[in-house]
């Protein structure tokens, strides 16, 4: 039988992968600060642990989906943090998508103590070489009635996890995550997953917010928006924020923007990771306009309501403004 794996932060995006790898046959040890979320899992006839450490001592795979740097420190490094009990050996994958930087000194703490560190951040898109349409990509993001970028592939095991670390250990990894995503890809050192997760996670930003300018235009100039939208997604303007995942209420059925901008990807988080685009471009000396532009709008949005609200919000939020 196979050894248990402890899993760390049960939230929207922990629970459903957590349940992946019970299905797979993983007995578990789950963590999270709030207790609730554990609930359902002990019911399930998994362990709770008492803290991170606890997890450590009793799992020498673990997990972590956390929200923020922050939190991945403190679960790391903490009082009663993975380090303080974790075994020679362990294999440590933190899926937060978090600062690079971050990454880069938990590996160092981490391989001081005989274990192994890796970044595997995860991305929702649930495309693959071999699906060919916007159609059947979609198909595959809906859970019920509902396309939900992460949380929907999180359910259906259709993650892309980024993987950041020694090469040797990705085997090791890839056994774990192959369980809860479809696409598991090898990017190279420590961090490096990071930087790829926050590289499409600027592009996504800017292609949500120049979807939403154009069908607002179009729209104020009397277009019917179903109609612009069909008609972006047989031209050059498609993307994915045009074609799976279109800002503007009742284009699409099962979206966020259908739903009052409920569930999906929090504007929160995408403030967050636009962030730490910010911040790596600095480091590397990198140019980014639109993806300074983006983290602005997404940091103007969080202070006007619309936080909590899908990232797709920032239609309604434009449809707000008007011009001289
Ligand atoms: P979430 O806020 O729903 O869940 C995070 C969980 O971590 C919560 O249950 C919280 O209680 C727990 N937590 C926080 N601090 C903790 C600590 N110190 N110890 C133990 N548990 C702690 O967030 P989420 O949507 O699941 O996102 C998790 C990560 O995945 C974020 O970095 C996010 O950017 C990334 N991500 C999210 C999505 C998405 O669609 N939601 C998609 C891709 C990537």
């Amino acid at each position: 039988s196979k050894t248990p794996v402890g899993f760390i932060g049960l939230g929207n995006m922990g629970n459903p992968m957590a349940k992946n790898l019970m299905k797979h046959g993983y007995p578990l040890i789950v963590y999270d600060v709030f207790p609730d979320v554990c609930k359902e899992f002990k019911e399930a006839g998994e362990q709770v642990a008492s803290s991170p450490a606890d997890v450590a001592e009793k799992a020498d795979r673990i997990i972590t989906m956390l929200p923020s740097s922050m939190n991945s420190v403190e679960v790391y490094s903490g009082a009663n943090g993975i380090l303080k009990k974790v075994k020679k050996g362990s294999l440590l994958i933190d899926s937060s998508t978090i600062d690079p930087s971050v990454s880069k000194e938990l590996a160092k703490e981490v391989e001081k103590m005989g274990a192994v560190f890796m970044d595997a951040p995860v991305s929702g898109d649930c495309s693959d070489k071999q699906i060919q349409s916007s159609a059947e990509r979609r198909e595959l993001c809906v859970v019920g009635e509902q396309v939900d970028s992460g949380v929907g592939a999180a359910r259906s095991g259709n993650l892309t996890f980024m993987v950041g670390g020694v090469e040797d250990e990705f085997a090791a990894a890839q056994e774990l995550l192959g369980c809860m995503g479809s696409n598991v890809v090898y990017c190279g050192a420590v961090g490096t997953g990071q930087s790829a997760k926050i590289c499409n996670n600027m592009l996504l930003a800017i292609s949500m917010i120049g979807t939403a300018e154009a069908m607002n235009l179009g729209i104020r100039s009397g277009l019917d928006p179903k109609l612009l939208a069909k008609i972006l997604n047989m031209s050059s303007g498609r993307c994915w924020s045009s074609d799976t995942y279109n800002p503007v209420p009742g284009v699409m059925h099962g979206v966020p923007s259908s739903n009052n901008y409920q569930g999906g990807f929090g504007t929160t988080l995408m403030a967050k990771d636009l962030g730490l685009a910010q911040d790596s471009a600095t480091s590397t000396k990198t140019p980014i306009l639109l993806g300074s532009l983006a983290h602005q709008i997404y940091r103007m949005m969080c202070s006007k309501g619309y936080s909590k609200k899908d990232f797709s919000s920032v239609f309604q939020y434009l449809r707000e403004e008007e011009t001289f």
